[in-house]
């Protein structure tokens, strides 16, 4: 039987532990920090992630969905929050479709827990893998306890080290390795809106709130502790940018003038502002994702993406789910199949960076759009009267399997109709009446 050698015990690189030891491979994992769970590094720190289908489906074929369960707090819908501090509700799905909140720490933490109870799993904390030689599959790390290098062999190696992967930036020197990167000029930094004194929610815990504002957005995902994780998506520099808003009074003002209702939930904001990080946000694209037999990319360090549709992570817990697939369908024989992946999945992963790019424009933008909203009514409607001939583009993201590239190719179909229905007269008016939808299924068929 194979060895196999993990390089980042992050979300994607323990799951892919997991479902390789229910197939009976022993697997080795590297990972650069300390052993997070003993250190309580993480305390403190709360970046939430929505978790939705894709990733749910990955986390069932490891059997562990349940588990996570325990710790999801699922969100039916977006809560837009206006200027004025009116709200407004769109509904992420059908009834009882949700997207989940997931604390990204907790989440590795229960990973590594349940990857435990494996014994033919074993963890190394503190090893920094800092090259692979290609040729015999050794990875080489700096043991940052012992300041010891190491070195050690696999059959297998899966790479699930992050966008700024090492055993991606030595495949980036082999001949026809194709690789771009890239940065938004948007940054994000965390805030917090703490639970009340009962540790109950501020906010409706089962919505995902966007405050959006044109140019840039906020948005708060709710914790199991009764707290919010706001994450502000704002332009690294420029007028109104990181760089500006630099002082306590600009925050302030800054804040009362473009989130007056998120102000007074946000006690500790500007200790927030000014501790926490300006994070950036890189998108990585690159191929193939297969070294010979030998090595494979998994997850961001395949596919780093933007997170505006909420898919890096699904995205990776998909990439594992579907080397299972293809290892099941090749009854187990590696031959081949490590290349055979990459071709299937490469344009999948460019596809989610494409529409991640999209959906930015989406949430900080038209979703505060009357005709934008008034589109999205009309494909509902349409979608529930017809489910067979509609599924809305989010919802073929989020909770359906159709291939990402493929999910593109609909969604331009998709907006061809919706413009000329857009075209009918008096549309604000008659958006649900029949004649509108015998439109929309005449030109859907
Ligand atoms: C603000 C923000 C919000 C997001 N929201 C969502 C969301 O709502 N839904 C969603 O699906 N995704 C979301 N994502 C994306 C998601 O966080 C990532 O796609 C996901 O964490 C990728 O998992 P990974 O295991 O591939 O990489 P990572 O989580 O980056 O894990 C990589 C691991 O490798 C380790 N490592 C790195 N270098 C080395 C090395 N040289 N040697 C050994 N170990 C190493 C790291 O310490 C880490 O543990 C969001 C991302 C951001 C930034």
């Amino acid at each position: 039987m194979e060895k196999i050698g993990i390089v980042g015990a992050g979300l994607v690189g323990s799951l892919q532990a997991i479902l390789m030891a229910k197939k009976g491979y022993d697997v080795s994992i590297f990972e650069s920090r300390p052993d997070v769970r003993k250190a309580k590094l993480l305390a403190g720190k709360s970046i939430n992630l929505a978790l939705s289908d894709r990733g749910w489906r990955a986390l069932q074929a490891a059997g562990i969905d349940g588990d996570i369960r325990e710790i999801a707090i699922p969100m039916y819908q977006r809560c837009m929050h206006a200027l004025d501090g009116s709200l407004s509700y769109q509904k992420y799905g059908k009834d009882e479709q949700a997207i989940y909140s997931v604390s990204r720490g907790g989440l590795n933490q229960k990973l590594m827990n349940l990857a435990d109870q494996y014994p033919t799993i074993s963890y190394n904390f503190d090893r920094k893998c800092t090259d692979i030689d290609l040729k015999t599959n050794t990875l080489h790390f700096d043991n940052t306890a012992t300041n010891q290098e190491e070195k050690h062999s696999f059959d297998k190696v899966f790479a699930t080290d992050g966008a700024f992967s090492a055993v991606r930036f030595r495949m980036q020197k082999t001949t026809m390795f194709d690789y771009s990167q890239k940065y938004l000029d948007h940054g994000y930094k965390e805030l917090v809106i703490p639970a009340n004194e009962d540790g109950s929610h501020k906010l409706d815990k089962n919505c995902l709130h966007i405050w959006p504002r044109g140019e840039f957005m906020m948005i708060a995902l709710a914790n199991m502790d009764g707290s919010f994780t706001c994450t502000l998506f704002f332009p690294m520099y420029g007028e109104k940018s990181f760089d500006t808003i630099n002082t306590h009074e600009k925050v302030e003002t800054f804040f009362q003038k473009t989130f007056p209702d998120a102000l007074p939930l946000m006690p500790t904001l500007l200790d927030d502002y000014f501790e926490n990080p300006t994070s950036a946000l890189v998108m990585v694209r690159c191929s193939p994702w297969n070294y010979e037999d030998k090595v494979l990319l998994l997850g961001d360090a395949a596919h780093a993406t933007v997170p505006f549709y909420g898919q890096g992570m699904n995205c990776g817990f998909e990439d594992c789910m579907i080397l299972q697939e293809m290892l099941e369908e090749a009854n187990g024989n590696w031959n081949g199949l490590l290349g055979a992946y990459s071709k299937t999945r490469v344009p999948d992963g460019n596809a989610i960076i494409d529409l991640s790019l999209m959906n930015y424009i989406e949430m900080r933008d038209l979703t505060a759009n009357k005709e934008f909203l008034l589109r999205k009514k009309i494909e509902a409607k349409f979608s529930n009267l017809y489910p067979e001939k509609w599924i809305p583009l989010y919802s073929q993201v989020t909770f359906s399997h159709i291939r990402y590239h493929k999910v593109i190719e609909n969604g331009k179909a998709q907006n061809a109709i919706m413009e000329q229905v857009m075209q009918l007269p008096n549309i604000e008016a008659n958006w649900d009446s029949n004649e509108v939808m015998a439109k929309m299924l005449e030109l859907a068929n």
